[in-house]
This record gives C-alpha cells, sequence and structure tokens, in this order.
C-alpha cells in the first residue's frame, strides 16, 4: 500500500451527517446539497432592520440542523456559521454595516444543560472566527422556558408565549448588535430579544439566522 493511503486511513473520519468516510469535517456529498440550500437573497433590507438569512430550511440544511441538536453533533454549527461569516465577508449589504457586536440567541440554561450546547451560539462564533467580530453571548439572557416556535399555532399563542422571554444586563457596547438564531419562523423570537436590548438602550443593527422555514411551514 501506498504511504499516502495509509496517512488516508489514519485521516478520514467519518462524516457526521451520513456517516461515509471523508477527509473533511464534512463529507463532499453532504457539503454540495447543503451549499445548494443558500437563499438567492441573503439581505431583505426592507425591514426596519436588516434581516441576513443564509439558507431555506428544507433538505439538506434541515438534516444538518436536525443532526446538530438531536444527534449531538456541536460542530455541524461551528462549521454553518463559519459558512454564513464567509457569505457575510462577501456580501454587500453586509459590508455596509461594518463592525457589530455578535450576540447569539439564548437557550433557557434548563434546555442548554438537556442538549449541552447552544446551536445558535455555535453559529455566532463560528460567524466570529470569520469576520472577527466580537461575540458576547452574555447580553441576553433566556428567562422564560419556551414552547419551540414551530409548535405554536396562532401568532397570539406565539407572542404570548415570548412575551418578556428574555433579559439584557445593563452594559456599555461599544458596537450596534448583531442578533443570531439558527431558524427564522415568525421573527417571534427575534421580536422579543430586541424589546430587550432596547429596554437597556442597545441598538440592534442587524439580523442573521442560518435558515427560513419556507411559507408552507409558517
Ligand atoms: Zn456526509
Amino acid at each position: 500500500m501506498k504511504f499516502d493511503r495509509v496517512l488516508d486511513l489514519f485521516f478520514q473520519s467519518k462524516c457526521p451527517i451520513c456517516n461515509r468516510s471523508t477527509p473533511d469535517y464534512l463529507c463532499v456529498y453532504c457539503t454540495k446539497p447543503l451549499i445548494a440550500c443558500r437563499s438567492e437573497q441573503f439581505c431583505e433590507t426592507k425591514l426596519p432592520i436588516p434581516l441576513f438569512c443564509w439558507g431555506v430550511y428544507d433538505d439538506a440544511l434541515k438534516r444538518a440542523i436536525g443532526t446538530c441538536k438531536y444527534q449531538n453533533q456541536p460542530k455541524i454549527a461551528t462549521y454553518l456559521g463559519q459558512q454564513m461569516g464567509q457569505t457575510w465577508q462577501t456580501d454587500r449589504d453586509a459590508l455596509l454595516l461594518k463592525k457589530l457586536t455578535v450576540v447569539p440567541i439564548p437557550m433557557h440554561p434548563e434546555k442548554q444543560k438537556q442538549r449541552g450546547f447552544n446551536q445558535a451560539e455555535l453559529l455566532a462564533r463560528g460567524f466570529c472566527d470569520i469576520t472577527n467580530m466580537p461575540c458576547k453571548p452574555e447580553l441576553l439572557v433566556r428567562t422564560k422556558n419556551t414552547k419551540p416556535q414551530m409548535q405554536t399555532k396562532s401568532k397570539e399563542e406565539r407572542r404570548q408565549n415570548l412575551d418578556q422571554a428574555f433579559v439584557s444586563p445593563k452594559q456599555k457596547v461599544k458596537y450596534p448588535v448583531l442578533l443570531v438564531d439558527d431558524i427564522y419562523t415568525s421573527g417571534a423570537t427575534i421580536e422579543s430579544a430586541i424589546l430587550a436590548l432596547t429596554a437597556q438602550q442597545i441598538k440592534v443593527g442587524a439580523i442573521l439566522v442560518l435558515a427560513r422555514t419556507s411559507l408552507h411551514d409558517r
């Protein structure tokens, strides 16, 4: 056997999504469809606060998020955060915003204890690895253990579910906040987080989410 083949045996690992052997963290069969889930339009500038959605919550991206959360694969979130960082670095609307303080949407401490990690925080950290922006998860605290937004039915139920779900400690923040979350459904979670930050005079400059649910899921 050739020496490089022997090295391959040592350095090949299993892709956490499909279990194929791969020299990279994710195999090429998973990477390609994941990249294909990227949204055609990264930024929605028509909203009062610009909203950036990296991808559509469907197919490969849905599977990757599920594997990350329910099969204990936190590194997938870091990887996807880095992908968001790379897209950000080449986007005209994003670059107009300059430096921001990155704040992930927190999980309730009890839920985080069960899962062992907060995927939104890992997305934010992966994003900051690439963009060199400061990451400050301590700027938001989740005080209410809410139901997943996708399990709530009406708009009113969503609002009640998230009413005063977050608080923010009084702190001086150098740059406006970039809120980061994994899935964007109705925007109610983000709205609730913005209320908590603005109550402390902390400005939210933009919102960045990994995946937006398609119309039929809303
Ligand atoms: Zn794979």
